[in-house]
């Protein structure tokens, strides 16, 4: 199956530092990964900035003006201890929240059903008010309201295997039954939230890990828990908010997988996708911060998007 990589050069260019983990060397490596011989078959193409409308979707106005204002003309802007804004920061969040909108039209017109979105800054702990931890817009919450706003789409997915919880995604759908936002993370770890017994309007799904939990643990995660939560709520899109910082090399957290748990939860989420959406499956990239980690986790990601 062809798949379609989305990414922009401007997303290497919001830099936050650098002693910060979030660093434009984190795309260099993934799109260094895609471009292995293997994927020769790989459809590049250009992200478009994201419209204010799609934006405004998922986020308050005064956010939206905040990031699209404050942006430094040299230096850094701290947003928050972990947050930072430098000159090319607004940019590249709107290509990173264009590339998912992007990727979902073609999705649903047919054109190009599988797609992966090599984008930086993340998104996924963004709220409706607020950027924070290292995310500036949330980017497939903006793709997921696309879905349901623009094409119509009854019910929406979202898969997050970021190590950390995806608060602001949560957030952002907790009383819209229309999106399933199911997560598997480390807890306790930042932000703190998704634990079992947040579920929202009984679209949230948490799936909670302690530290050191393996392969193992996050399988049976999933067969147990999110999988069967997925086919009972028969998604007509599945989007990954797909972080690889769980990876056994990643510095900031302390789960313990390989290229082949990636391999293995991704290629679940595709027979999903055919099973219940036509095929139609958007990941976008989320943390990750050992570059090793990040190229292995990459590869065996997109090999199974592609098979
Ligand atoms: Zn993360």
């Amino acid at each position: 199956m062809t798949l379609s990589v989305y990414t922009h050069a401007r997303c290497l260019d919001h830099d936050p530092g650098s002693d910060h983990p979030e660093s434009p060397a984190r795309l260099a490596a993934v799109l260094d990964a895609l471009g292995d011989p293997r994927h020769e078959s790989i459809e590049r193409i250009e992200a478009p900035r994201a419209l204010r409308e799609q934006l405004a979707r998922v986020h308050r106005s005064g956010m939206i003006d905040m990031i699209l204002t404050q942006a430094p003309q040299s230096g850094f802007h701290r947003l928050d201890a972990d947050t930072v804004m430098s000159p090319g920061s607004a940019e590249a969040a709107l290509r990173a929240a264009g590339a998912v909108c992007a990727a979902v039209d073609a999705a649903i017109a047919g054109t190009r059903r599988r797609a992966f979105c090599a984008v930086r800054p993340p998104g996924h702990h963004a709220t409706p008010s607020a950027p924070m931890g290292f995310c500036l817009f949330n980017s497939v919450a903006v793709g997921a309201a696309h879905a349901l706003v623009q094409h119509g789409l009854a019910r929406v997915a979202i898969v997050d295997f970021d190590v950390h919880h995806g608060n602001g995604t949560q957030d952002i759908f907790w009383n819209d039954a229309r999106v399933l936002y199911a997560s598997s993370h480390q807890s306790p770890l930042y932000p703190g939230t998704g634990s079992r017994s947040e579920t929202g309007a009984g679209n949230i799904v948490n799936a909670p890990l302690p530290p050191g939990s393996g392969s193992g643990a996050f399988r049976e995660a999933y067969e147990t828990i999110v999988l069967p939560a997925l086919d009972a709520f028969a998604p007509q899109l599945v989007m990954i908010s797909a972080g690889f910082d769980a990876h056994r090399l990643d510095p900031l957290a302390s789960l313990q997988l390989t290229g082949d748990d990636y391999a293995w939860v991704t290629a679940r989420l595709v027979e999903l996708a055919e099973r219940h959406a036509l095929g139609r499956i958007v990941s976008s990239l989320e943390g990750g911060y050992s570059l090793e980690g990040l190229r292995e986790s990459t590869l065996a990601h997109v090999d199974a998007l592609s098979a």
